[in-house]
């Protein structure tokens, strides 16, 4: 197998936030060999990566791929296009995310069932180029609730294909069977939408939108085929009833407060925070149409989250990076990093989030996050130190997937 012994300024560790100076990164195949100090691994340099800092491939805990990027008109246009059309549209979005530097994302979820698998499955088996994912299969939601396709007239609504409304569940029993049926098509863990969503009409983001029970039986069920519950949770009383019905993550958790906090703290519970993308809608939302109910919603929950995301991290709540791709265009979302640094992570935390913490909520650390000998070679490289300016990872320069490079070096 090829060996690449990479020599750039920089390497950072993920595992203890220090960065390394004058050390190799040593690839045999698509695994990662060694970090070394440069001289004692006996391998001569193959590429000497002059200005360069190293880094693990990035994640982002929070995308979706398979959907056309939002354009505030609400989700009934989703009759409009085929599941195929959906996943080939994610071709785009995955090549975009990876050449960005995101080199694994958790994809949170598509309107129409599965087609994040096929995705997946094509990234794969080598058919197309994307980062690792890890896939929700399906939006488990209440009828009429967050991941539903709201805003049809009554006809309309009775007769949309079952692919549309795979996940929508009421009651103990049939989140059971949802969740058991959306992991044997395959998915790799379940999103419920424990709230209303920002995005979806006629939702409330502060609205409880499951029983504790209803996300107890959800949680059981993932846990029982070895899997896990994500929960997007805008809405205090909604946040609180997932994480103490043990979900592994919130998203969004815009609406946190004392004890929820103590509670996500005390069940180990992951916040994804997408704070980037309330200035993105705000700013573009007018332009793009997006109605003044989901303009208000955005107002309601950005700056809100933003002080609950601080309170969180002094509370010691673990952070995963997370953006909410799609909402704003794929291959951006490094944007994201100046953000959290703002509202309390320092900068290698900022980076653990999207690496090493991420890797550790998606059950992933064996493979990604990190540059932990037999992990993926998956590495991204930035002129500079971005832990003296994170907003240089918003340029990335280099990306390695698996030891091949799918964006530079040059020479
Ligand atoms: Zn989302």
């Amino acid at each position: 197998m090829t060996l690449q012994v990479l020599l750039p300024d920089r390497v950072f560790d993920s595992i203890t936030g220090q960065m390394l100076d004058d050390h190799v990164v040593v690839i045999e195949g698509d695994r990662i060999v060694e970090v070394a100090p440069a001289g004692s691994s006996g391998e001569p340099p193959t590429s000497r990566l002059e200005g360069y800092t190293l880094l693990p491939g990035l994640i982002d805990a929070h995308t979706h791929l398979a959907i056309p990027l939002d354009d505030g008109q609400g989700f009934a246009a989703v009759v409009q296009r085929s599941g195929a059309e959906d996943a080939l549209l994610g071709v785009k979005h995955a090549r975009e995310t990876l050449v960005a530097g995101f080199t694994t994302v958790r994809d949170i979820g598509p309107w129409r069932a599965f087609t994040d698998l096929a995705l997946r499955n094509a990234i794969e088996q080598g058919w197309v180029a994307g980062p690792r994912m890890a896939c929700a299969g399906a939006f488990v939601t209440c009828p009429g609730g967050g991941g539903d396709i709201t805003g049809l007239a009554v006809d309309v609504d009775e007769v949309l294909p079952r692919e549309l409304r795979f996940g929508v569940t009421s009651g103990v029993d049939q989140m059971r069977t949802t969740v058991r049926q959306i992991l044997r098509y395959g998915a790799d863990f379940i999103k419920v939408l424990a709230t209303g969503a920002v995005l979806t009409s006629g939702t409330k983001p502060g609205a409880p939108e499951f029983t504790e029970d209803e996300l107890r039986a959800a949680v059981e069920t993932a846990s029982e085929a070895g899997s896990y519950v994500a929960a997007h949770a805008h809405g205090t009383e909604g946040i609180k009833r997932a994480v103490r019905a043990g979900v592994r993550s919130i998203e969004h958790g815009s609406m946190l407060d004392d004890e929820a906090i103590d509670l996500m703290v005390s069940n180990g519970t992951y916040l994804m925070a997408d704070l980037y993308d309330g200035d993105y809608i705000l700013e573009n939302g007018p332009k793009l149409g997006y109605s003044e109910e989901v303009l208000e919603k955005t107002r309601q929950t950005t700056d809100v989250q933003r002080a609950g995301f601080a309170k969180a991290i002094e509370a010691g709540v673990r952070i995963a990076f997370g953006s909410d791709a799609g909402v704003f265009p794929h291959g951006i979302q490094a944007r994201q990093f100046s953000y959290y640094v703002e509202y309390g992570l320092t900068p290698a935390q900022a980076i653990q989030s999207a690496t090493r913490w991420a890797a550790e909520l998606m059950g992933w650390s064996d493979r990604v996050g990190s540059l932990t000998p037999g992990t993926f070679a998956d590495l991204v490289g930035v002129e500079g130190d971005p832990l003296e300016n994170v907003s240089l990872l918003e340029d990335i320069g280099l990306v390695m997937r698996g030891g091949d490079w799918m964006r530079g070096p040059v020479g």
